[in-house]
């Protein structure tokens, strides 16, 4: 297991407030997870590899033990940082609620329409996914914990923390459940 460094400490993940309008075309990948492990596991073109994304999705529902918005949450990637929020955002979330769009504090068994955002400045592509796996996985469960209604924690080793300064918050499962490369290794 290799952790990188992160040079880059701020990792915003927030809720945006207000309404969301992606340009047409922007969504260059997108599918809906069940949680499951089978979800989305042809993202990657590579024949045999596994997805970044879809491994992600699956380890995150297992560390809630919990599936958010029924089953249906769309996983944007390589999304441009939506106005409103930190230019530096590597990802961030969108629902709506019984209490209006993006209310963490309504009922999370009422968000319908879930979208996951990942930057595409942090990952361009599905390599960088891959090696930037840490990262991404902590980023993942913690959209998940949102969607799930929870709200940032100010502990700096929660996964639900605003910001991620180091590697104390990834979840465990993170470390030992890596996607597999197509690469010979
Ligand atoms: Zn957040």
């Amino acid at each position: 297991m290799s952790l990188r460094t992160l040079t880059t400490a701020v990792l915003a993940a927030c809720v945006l407030v207000g309404a969301l309008a992606l340009p047409a075309g922007a969504v260059a990948a997108q599918r809906a997870v069940g949680g499951g492990p089978t979800a989305a596991r042809n993202a990657d073109p590579a024949a045999g590899a596994q997805s970044p994304m879809a491994l992600a999705a699956a380890i995150a529902g297992r560390y809630w033990h919990a599936v958010p918005c029924q089953g249906r949450v769309r996983i944007t990637t390589q999304q441009a940082v939506p106005a409103g929020l930190e230019p530096d955002s590597d990802a961030w979330v969108t629902f709506a609620s019984s209490g209006g769009p993006n209310v963490l504090a309504a009922a999370p068994s009422s968000y319908t329409n879930c979208v996951i955002g990942l930057g595409r400045l942090r990952w361009p592509t599905t390599a960088s996914m891959r090696s930037d796996w840490d990262l991404l996985c902590m980023t993942m469960t913690h959209e998940f914990g949102h969607l799930l209604g929870r709200v940032h924690d100010e502990a700096p080793a929660s996964v639900m923390a605003a910001v991620f300064t180091d590697y104390s918050s990834e979840p465990q499962a993170c470390r030992t459940t890596r996607p597999r490369s197509s690469r010979p290794s």
